[in-house]
């Protein structure tokens, strides 16, 4: 639905040029919940920007619904933004607030009072309809300032960090809340975060981006099982690295040989294994391993650190060849602790886990 073809800003000029978006190609579906996932600086406001109409590119296209919506100035977009900061007008009551929009688009009055009810109603904030939005709590003021977003009916709701601002617990409420809203009015959804557990829990697909450049795509499992590189390995997720060598590349995966010897059949990266002889690095979950006996262990180790938090406990791992491993088990009641700090300790995943990596 929203076609992104190889769209580039630069800010600046001569030597003062900076390449804030490079080259970037993506496709958003209809009815998607899509995130631009990324650090700090990595070119996701501009994008967003750009799709609203805030921000021209240096070149590329941009079509929605194969119209050129770089034609068409901000307005004239069916698209809508909710900022990190919600802009509310605090001297308006919150359905005046969520009223805003249809009346500057000139919707006869009639149509006005009844959209202005039903998105009270899915916001669920149609007993404080009268109070003014300087009287209602931080959570409160972002269930307005998407209920006004969503009124004019756009076909894409751009939202910016918009859950940055509110404290651990109303920040999960509003992930869920965020996810039905999008199922409900069935209206794309393109989301900013930099939080990678954000993205996870309520995306169809993330882009994961860098440095102007969009890293890989896929559904948050596909993404957290198989990242496609180093960068998206360490962005989400807490990720061991492991140095090692291709062996060969069968037809059920790629043989590599870790730094202990020991050979295992581990998965090819997209587009294929690279050639023996190869370094390559390998990515497993600190969930996917294990403690384990010597004789069976793949790494061997001497246990540094024991790390209790609440739901799982971490093993802070140095291996004899080098480099830590941490591994994460879930606690589980009437669970005791046998090892000491110091002990030598085996590690083992099952091999299917480990994922080789594009360097
Ligand atoms: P954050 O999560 O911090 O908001 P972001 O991924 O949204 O970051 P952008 O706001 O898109 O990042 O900025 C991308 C890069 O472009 C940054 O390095 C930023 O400093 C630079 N940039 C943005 N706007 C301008 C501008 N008007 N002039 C020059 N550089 C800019």
């Amino acid at each position: 639905m929203i076609k992104i073809d190889g769209l580039t800003k630069i800010f600046g000029e001569g030597a003062e040029a900076f390449t804030a978006l490079d080259d970037v190609s993506l496709t958003i579906q209809s009815n998607e919940f899509f995130t631009l996932l990324g650090p700090s600086g990595c070119g996701k406001t501009t994008l967003l920007r750009m799709i609203a109409g805030f921000l021209d590119p240096t070149r590329g296209q941009l079509m929605l619904d194969g119209k050129d919506l770089l034609r068409h100035p901000p307005h004239q977009r069916p698209v809508n933004t909710v900022f990190q900061s919600y802009a509310l007008f605090p001297h308006m009551t919150v359905s005046e607030n969520i009223a805003f929009g249809l009346q500057m688009l000139k919707r006869p009055k009639a149509e006005i009072a009844a959209t202005v009810s039903e998105m009270l109603e899915l916001v669920q904030m149609t007993a404080m309809a009268d109070r003014k939005t300087a009287q209602i709590s931080g959570g409160q003021q972002q269930r307005v300032a998407l209920a006004r977003a969503l009124a004019p009916r756009p076909k894409v709701l751009l939202l910016d960090e918009p859950l940055s601002a509110l404290d651990f617990k109303l920040r999960k409420e509003m992930q869920l809340e965020l996810k039905r809203l999008q199922h409900e009015t069935g209206i794309t959804f393109v989301f900013v975060t930099h939080d990678q557990e954000e993205a996870l829990t309520m995306s169809d697909r993330i882009a994961v981006m860098n440095a102007g450049t969009i890293r890989q795509i896929g559904g948050p499992r596909d993404i957290y099982d198989h990242p496609a590189e180093r960068f998206v390995a360490d962005f989400i997720g807490d990720t061991n690295f492991l140095k090692a060598q291709m062996v060969s590349s069968t037809e059920s995966g790629a043989l590599v040989r870790l730094a202990s010897g020991e050979e295992i059949l581990a998965k090819a990266p997209e587009g294929g294994a690279p050639s023996a002889g190869q370094a390559v690095t390998l990515a497993v979950r600190p969930e996917h391993a294990r403690l384990c006996e010597r004789t069976e262990a793949l790494l061997i180790g001497t246990l540094d650190n024991v790390v209790y938090f609440g739901t799982d406990t971490h093993y802070h791992v140095t291996m004899d060849g080098g480099g830590t491993f941490i591994l994460r088990r879930q606690n589980q009641p009437g669970q005791t602790q046998t090892l000491a700090i110091n002990d030598t300790v085996g590690v083992c995943f099952a091999p299917d886990t480990a994922q080789i990596l594009k360097d």
